[in-house]
């Protein structure tokens, strides 16, 4: 089930070449038209690509399943984002290009070449080593750069329309490929438009405010009218508050109370703009508004034996978690928290405790600027019987996750054992 949407985003491609070469363009005797059409092809992918991509940044709920919850389709979104990118490349390389009597669809062709491939390189760029001083710290300002992109797509497609007749020679492909613009189109003006009007925001009010260290906020929020719709634990959240300009801005944070609990409690680091500002500033009575839940990181679906690995942060989910057992955990847990100094440390007391009153968890906390990273000899050394057994649920910062990821699936745990929420949209 989890894989279906992207299956599906493989098959649309695969569909879309097969439609082009049924359909292919009427042989004008050019001696390029094998070239141009190759192009064509190529080019009529990036808009599928695209489309698919714009498509999933309208966050649609009910498409949670088919990816395994919303920040795997973001994950999707970033890849198929990228193929895109590298098929721009492709096509320009492809198509012959004359350097007299340009006509209007070659203008606009370097107008969304130019900005699609900007705005591609900025977004991957902190995940590639030598471009990642371009990237810039500010997730906000990346994403209002990247509100352009659904203009460049419009453009890239109006392109292909403008470019002369024989762009048009292939009416039945072409006119298949507008679908996918129409998608694209409608996404981006839902995404950044008229979504408002339809998607659920919910009032509410800052109950509390504690900083239970001294980078760290925990926010209590009550709703004002209707509640979140009952969530399940470890789901995340998109919370603002419209009443601080500075706090007006749209992030993602774990629940990291239990869902039978009246109110929702957020665990939050600072470490950066927004959370830095939310620590220094924020006050209870604050009106916020809420967007969710989401998410599809359960343990409860996952087998009879699990090993949790939560690094920093990456607590908040495993937070919700522990908070929902009422003494009768269903799965044998081995849990290990770890952090570089105690003073760092979240909730200990509480995770004592819950381990102390589930007889099948079994909490290691470790304490690395002391103690030595945790390894996956340490949590070997505590495994019953064989790896291959275990259900693996991973949240912390993305190297934890890869590293964590890449030692048990070279111990032949299959893919689908390891689940992990990654606190990282772009
Ligand atoms: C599913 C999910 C659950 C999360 N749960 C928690 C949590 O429980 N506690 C916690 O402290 N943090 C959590 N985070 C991370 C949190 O959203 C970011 O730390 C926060 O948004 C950083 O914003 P900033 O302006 O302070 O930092 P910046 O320096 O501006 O951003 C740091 C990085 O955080 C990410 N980020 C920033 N803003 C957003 C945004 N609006 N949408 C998506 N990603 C963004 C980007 O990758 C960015 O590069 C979660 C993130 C995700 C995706």
């Amino acid at each position: 089930m989890r894989n279906i949407g992207n299956l599906t985003i493989i098959a649309l491609v695969i569909l879309n070449i097969v439609v082009w070469l049924v359909f292919p363009p009427v042989y004008d005797g050019d001696p390029n038209f094998l070239r141009r059409y190759a192009g064509e092809v190529i080019g009529s992918n990036n808009i599928v690509l695209m489309a698919c991509s714009l498509f999933l940044s309208t966050r649609p709920k009910w498409a949670e399943k088919y990816f395994g919850g919303l920040d795997k389709m973001y994950i999707t979104h970033r890849h198929t984002g990228t193929a895109a990118l590298l098929l721009i490349f492709v096509h320009v390389l492809t198509v012959p290009i004359s350097t007299t009597g340009w006509r209007l669809g070659n203008y606009l062709a370097v107008i969304a070449f130019a900005g699609i491939v900007s705005i591609a390189l900025i977004t991957l760029a902190p995940r590639i080593p030598f471009l990642s001083r371009l990237a810039g710290s500010d997730y906000d300002d990346w994403k209002k750069l990247k509100r352009w992109i659904g203009i460049f797509f419009i453009l890239a497609f109006f392109h292909s329309l403008t470019l002369g007749d024989h762009a048009l020679d292939a009416r039945t492909a072409i006119t298949w490929t507008m679908i996918f613009f129409i998608i694209g189109t409608v996404s981006y003006l839902y995404t950044e438009i008229f979504g408002g009007i339809f998607k659920k925001f919910l009032p509410y009010k800052v109950e509390a405010v504690k900083h239970p260290n001294n980078s760290s906020t925990e926010v209590t929020l009550r709703a004002k009218k209707k509640p979140i719709k009952k969530q399940r634990a470890g789901q995340f959240l998109f919370v603002r508050f419209p009443g601080d300009k500075a706090l007006n801005e749209s992030h993602p944070f774990t629940i990291s109370s239990a869902p039978a609990e009246e109110v929702l409690r957020l665990t939050i680091k600072a470490s950066g703009n927004f959370t830095r500002e939310l620590f220094a500033t924020l006050r209870e009575d604050t009106d916020a508004v809420i967007e969710g839940a989401y998410g599809m990181f359960d343990y409860k679906t996952g087998g009879q034996k699990q090993i949790w690995i939560a690094g920093g942060i990456g607590l908040t989910p495993f937070l919700s978690f522990i908070r929902d057992m009422d003494g009768g955990l269903a799965h044998d847990v081995d849990f290990y928290y770890t952090v570089r100094h105690p003073e760092e440390a979240l909730f200990l007391d509480e995770i004592r405790d819950a381990d102390e009153r589930n007889p099948r968890l079994k909490t290691h906390i470790r304490f690395s600027a002391t103690e030595g990273s945790l390894t996956i000899d340490h949590i070997l050394k505590k495994i019953h019987g064989d790896v291959k057994d275990y259900h693996v649920y991973l949240c912390g910062p993305l190297p934890m996750i890869q590293a964590f990821e890449k030692k048990f699936l070279a111990l032949g745990l299959p893919k689908g054992q390891i689940h992990f929420e990654e606190f990282n949209f772009r």
